[in-house]
């Protein structure tokens, strides 16, 4: 069997020669825990989604990696519509199972290389490598009307704005999420339930 082991060495001197004793000890419940410690630290508890923290180091290596492979990659920011009103309307646990609905449906939808956090609140945002800005906005819009026509039990329909960024050179962390935060608001100033 496979498993990882600690391996400590002790020199001796027996009857005058140098000997080495080996102390050989199995970590395999250490590193489940480090792992469960690591997955505690990068998610959001709600949601099961990536935290903001982990999101950010993800998206300043992908940059350091387009920076050097010269491909693309975009951003979608969405926030839930009036998701005020769903707390005062029907509490703050209905509201609680409407992120975690959404976060499910989104993580569900997406590839395995595309990460998504909770940016905030009810503000949730996808890092999308080797996607330009056409194909965000497609998956986007695919997003939107899938998350319009989703019942959610108590709740029922709820809809969220889209905005769409692409990486451009010479951005950073903050230029990037702050051009995807403002087309954020202007799918708002818009009407909401749709994307730019
Ligand atoms: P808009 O369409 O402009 O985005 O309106 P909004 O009501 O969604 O936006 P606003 O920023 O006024 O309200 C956001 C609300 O999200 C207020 C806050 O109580 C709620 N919220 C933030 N985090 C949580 C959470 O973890 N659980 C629940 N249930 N509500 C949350
Ligand atoms: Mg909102
Ligand atoms: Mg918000």
């Amino acid at each position: 069997t496979l498993y990882p082991v600690e391996i400590r060495l002790q020199l001796h001197c027996y009857r005058g020669k140098k000997v080495c004793v080996a102390f050989v000890i199995d970590q395999t419940d250490c590193m489940a825990l480090e792992e469960e410690l690591w997955l505690l630290a990068v998610t959001d508890t709600l949601t099961n989604v990536y935290n903001r923290r982990y999101f950010t180091q993800k998206l300043e290596e992908e940059m350091e990696r387009v920076r050097r492979s010269g491909s693309s990659f975009s951003l979608i920011m969405l926030d839930i519509d009036h998701f005020k009103n769903v707390n005062d309307l029907f509490g703050h646990n209905a509201g609680d199972l409407v992120l975690k609905s959404m976060a499910e449906m989104i993580a569900n939808r997406i590839r395995k290389i595309d990460t998504m956090a909770r940016w905030g609140g009810e503000e949730f945002v996808l890092l999308l490598p080797e996607t330009d800005g056409n194909a965000a906005v497609i998956l986007a819009e695919t997003l939107r009307k899938q998350l319009c026509q989703m019942e959610i039990p108590v709740v029922g329909k709820i809809t969220a704005s889209f905005g769409v960024a692409s990486y451009s050179f010479g951005d950073t962390v903050d230029t990037l999420v702050n051009r995807a935060d403002k087309r954020m608001y202007e799918a708002k100033s818009a009407g909401r339930n749709c994307v730019r």
